[in-house]
C-alpha cells in the first residue's frame, strides 16, 4: 500500500493498523523503502481516523479567578474542582496572588489566580458554566467591581476574538490589570494577545492607566 492508495473500509484500516503494530514491535531494523512505506501507512490510517474517528476539538482557554470575600483559599480550590468538571481539564495553574482591591479599593483584598483550561466547550458554553459556577459558590454582587465570593473572567480563547453582547474575548482589562497580568506571566509568558499582538510579559512590563469607570 502506498500514498497513491487510500484506506476505505473498516477492513482495510484494521489490516493497516496490524501492519503498523507489527512493524513497531519488530526489532528488525527497516530498510529505506519500508520505512517510507511505513510512513505512508501511517499517513493513510491517520487520514481515516480523522474522517471516521475525529477527536474532539480542545481549545487552550485561559480564566482569571479572584475571591476577596470568606475562606478565599477554599472557595477558589472549590472554582477550579468545578471548573475541571464542568469546563475542561485544567493543565495549568498560578499561585494566589493577594493583590489590593481595583476600582472600588475600600474592601478586602483579593487572592487571584490564572488557570489554562483545555475545553471542548464553545465561548458561549464556558461563560454559561462560570456563571453558573459563581452562582453555585453564592456569588454575591452588589456593585460594580465591588467584593465577591468568586468572580470568574474569560481571559482568551485560543486566539479568538469575540464580541458578543454578554462575552468580549479577550477580556478588554486584561493589559490594565496586574492581578491578571502577573499570574499569567508565571503561567503563559509568551502568549500574544490576539488584539494588541503583545506577550503577556511586554502587557505586564507596560505602563497601566488607573481604573475609571
Ligand atoms: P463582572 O461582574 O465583572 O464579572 O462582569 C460580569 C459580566 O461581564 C457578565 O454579564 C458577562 O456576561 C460579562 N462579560 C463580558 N465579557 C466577559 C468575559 N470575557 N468573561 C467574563 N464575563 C464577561
Amino acid at each position: 500500500m502506498n500514498k497513491s492508495e487510500s484506506i476505505n473500509t473498516e477492513e482495510q484500516y484494521k489490516k493497516a493498523l496490524d501492519k503498523i503494530y507489527q512493524a513497531m514491535n519488530s526489532s528488525a531494523l527497516l530498510e529505506q523503502s519500508e520505512e517510507d512505506e511505513f510512513n505512508d501507512l501511517v499517513t493513510l490510517v491517520e487520514a481515516y481516523e480523522d474522517k471516521h474517528y475525529p477527536m474532539p476539538k480542545l481549545e487552550t482557554v485561559y480564566l482569571s479567578l479572584g475571591s476577596n470575600l470568606g475562606d478565599r483559599k477554599e472557595i477558589l480550590e472549590k472554582a477550579i474542582v468545578l471548573l475541571n468538571e464542568k469546563v475542561g481539564v485544567v493543565v495549568k495553574q498560578s499561585k494566589d496572588y493577594e493583590t489590593a482591591p481595583w476600582g472600588v479599593t475600600d474592601q478586602p483584598d483579593f487572592l487571584n489566580l490564572a488557570i489554562e483550561i483545555r475545553t471542548p466547550l464553545k465561548p458561549l458554553e464556558v461563560l454559561e458554566q462560570t456563571q453558573s459556577i459563581e452562582n453555585q459558590l453564592g456569588r454575591v454582587r452588589k456593585e460594580k467591581w465591588g467584593a465577591r465570593l468568586i468572580d470568574i473572567d474569560i481571559l482568551f480563547y485560543g486566539n479568538q476574538i469575540i464580541d458578543e453582547p454578554n462575552l468580549k474575548v479577550p477580556h478588554p482589562l486584561i493589559q490594565e490589570r496586574d492581578f491578571v497580568l502577573s499570574p499569567m506571566v508565571e503561567i503563559t509568558p509568551d502568549f500574544v494577545h490576539p488584539v494588541l499582538g503583545k506577550t503577556i510579559l511586554e502587557l505586564r512590563d507596560y505602563p497601566r492607566t488607573p481604573p475609571t469607570e
